[in-house]
Order: C-alpha cells, then sequence, then structure tokens
C-alpha cells in the first residue's frame, strides 16, 4: 500500500426521498480515504448503508451532497472523457454470481462486455484476451463458448471476476462478492482476490456483512452503522482494540477457533432493535442500543475523531 491517494471521499451524503415528509438517510456524511494499492474493508449489518455508499463513491448513484475524488478527479463532474476513463478504472464485483451474469451470452461475450464497451481488441485478439482472462482466475479456454448456468457459485463469480479484470482497471469495488459462496468456496475466492491485487497492483474496497473474513484481506477496515462511519482503522489495529460500543459489539460475535477461549469469554449481546434509518433522530444513531448512553449522545452527533495514530472512532465517550 503506498501513501498516494487513489479515492478521496469527503462528507459524502446519499439520501433517498420516500414521501414529502419521509427521507431515507442510507449514507449521512461519510468520509474516507482509499489509498493505492491498499484493500479498505467496509462492514456493517444489512442496511447500514455501504454497498449504497459504494455505489454513491462510483457514480452509479448521484450523491445528495459531498465529494468523490478518484485520482484527483470529481466523480459527480467528470466529461465524457474522463468518464470514459473513470468507466474503464473502477469496476465492480457483485454479491450475486447468478444475477450479474447475463443467462443467454457466453462466458466469451460476458467478460468481453468491457473490452467492447472500451473498443480495445477485435476478433482473435478479443477472443486470446478472454482465454487469458480465464486462466487467471483458475478456469480454462473451454469455459468461454458455455453459458453461466453451467458454472458452480465459485466459478461463476469466477467469471465475475474475469469480467471486471478484462479492461486492466486500477479499483475494483468487491460488493459482498463472497456472501452468496458456500464457506469451503470463500476462503479460495478471498486467495484469488488477493493474488490477482499482488500481481496487477490493484486497490480495491472490500464490502462485507461480517469482521471475519474481511480482516484476511483487508489493510484497513471501517466500520458502519446506519449510514455513518462508526470506526476506522488498520485491520490488525481494529482486531486488537475496539474503540466503538458497535464494533465492540461486532467483533465479540465471531466464533474464536480455541474451544477454551471460546468458552471463557464474553458476548456483548445489542440491546433493541436496529432503528430505521428513515428520519433518524437527533444525536448518535448507536443511542438506542448502546450500554453507554449519556445525555449528549441523544443531542450531538460524534464525529469521526483520531483517538490513536490513524484509528478514528465517532463516539462521545472519547
Ligand atoms: Fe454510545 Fe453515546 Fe458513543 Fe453513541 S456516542 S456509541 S450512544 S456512548
Amino acid at each position: 500500500m503506498s501513501a498516494e491517494k487513489l479515492i478521496e471521499v469527503k462528507n459524502l451524503k446519499k439520501y433517498f426521498k420516500i414521501n414529502s415528509k419521509s427521507i431515507l438517510k442510507a449514507v449521512d456524511d461519510v468520509s474516507f480515504d482509499i489509498f493505492k494499492g491498499e484493500t479498505l474493508g467496509l462492514v456493517g449489518e444489512s442496511g447500514c448503508g455501504k454497498t449504497t455508499c459504494g455505489r454513491t463513491m462510483l457514480g452509479v448513484y448521484n450523491k445528495t451532497g459531498g465529494q468523490v475524488f478518484f485520482q484527483g478527479k470529481d466523480v459527480h463532474n467528470l466529461n465524457k472523457g474522463e468518464k470514459k476513463n473513470f468507466n474503464k478504472n473502477a469496476q465492480i464485483i457483485f454479491q450475486d454470481p447468478y444475477a450479474s451474469l447475463n443467462p443467454r451470452l457466453t462466458v466469451l461475450d460476458i467478460i468481453a462486455e468491457g473490452i467492447d464497451a472500451q473498443n480495445l481488441y477485435k476478433g482473435k485478439e478479443r477472443e486470446e484476451k478472454v482465454y487469458e482472462l480465464l486462466r487467471l482466475v483458475g478456469l480454462n479456454k473451454e469455459h468461454a463458448n458455455r453459458f453461466p448456468h453451467e458454472f458452480s457459485g465459485g466459478q461463476r463469480q469466477r467469471i465475475g471476476i474475469a469480467r471486471a479484470l478484462a479492461i486492466e482497471p486500477k479499483f475494483i469495488m468487491c460488493d459482498e462478492p463472497i456472501a452468496a459462496l458456500d464457506v469451503s468456496i470463500q476462503a479460495q475466492i478471498v486467495n484469488l482476490l488477493i493474488k490477482l491485487q499482488r500481481d496487477y497492483d490493484l486497490t480495491y474496497l472490500f464490502i462485507a456483512h461480517d469482521l471475519s473474513m474481511v480482516k484476511h484481506i483487508s489493510d484497513r477496515i471501517g466500520v458502519m452503522y446506519l449510514g455513518t462511519m462508526v470506526e476506522l482503522a488498520e485491520s490488525n489495529e481494529l482486531y486488537k482494540k475496539q474503540y466503538h460500543p458497535y464494533t465492540q459489539a461486532l467483533l465479540s460475535a465471531i466464533p474464536i477457533p480455541d474451544p477454551k477461549i471460546e468458552l471463557a469469554r464474553q458476548r456483548i449481546t445489542l440491546e433493541g432493535d436496529v432503528p430505521s434509518p428513515i428520519n433518524p433522530k437527533p444525536g448518535c444513531r448507536f443511542q438506542g442500543r448502546c450500554r453507554y448512553y449519556k445525555k449528549v449522545c441523544g443531542e450531538e452527533n460524534p464525529i469521526l475523531k483520531e483517538v490513536s495514530s490513524g484509528h478514528y472512532v465517532a463516539c462521545h465517550l472519547y
């Protein structure tokens, strides 16, 4: 990982208007950087806004507020040439490999979608490029003329990865890429992503709903809760020390492979229900479930601040 910022997210907001009185604040004032060559893990429960954050970052959704810069250029204000360049450099691997591959196209045409859109290769060269990509992701050229339904879930995700790599991007948003796969296959896909990152100098945003698999792949991890970033730190540091009560609860839910430690340790159970992101109350979004709640938590939004070197937390306890 270098110190060069590839992506800068500044006070990003994405709201959805439900009706004249209700606004769903899916992403609310989120800021972070992604450095060239790193994997930033983004975790949180379903509905916390992590996928919406990633998609708004990439311009798939219009933003409500804030800014996103990719190599210094404002993603939501690109001219035609800059947009084409950005689309080439920023790709997505989707959660559901069943839904994200067009069932009527052969694997060759699926993987070549980006190549065709960018007009990069034609004829024999196009075919050779797809064969090379199939080899890279652990498949082979005999797979090129088959259709998605002929493959297992893990193989389809490999096809999705080959498609994302086809136009040699700099950045890939991996949107829960292992969530729909068997546990036995998950590690294979994560290891493939790690190898490709090393070989091709890729930068990842790796979105996941639990902390166990993100640890293996992430250099740093951001924890989101109900549209806000509550903690951000280097991966090893976050596993050693969690400041935010929500991160503490998330970590305590991961089983430990040593039965003695597992039996002895205390789980933190979250109180209350996950609140709605529609018209959220003022103050900390975690207030209804927090065992450390104090008066100020219901009055002021805690700001993300650095509590130790490179470790940021948004909580009135610090
Ligand atoms: Fe809990 Fe208050 Fe910290 Fe929110 S700001 S996590 S309610 S202590």
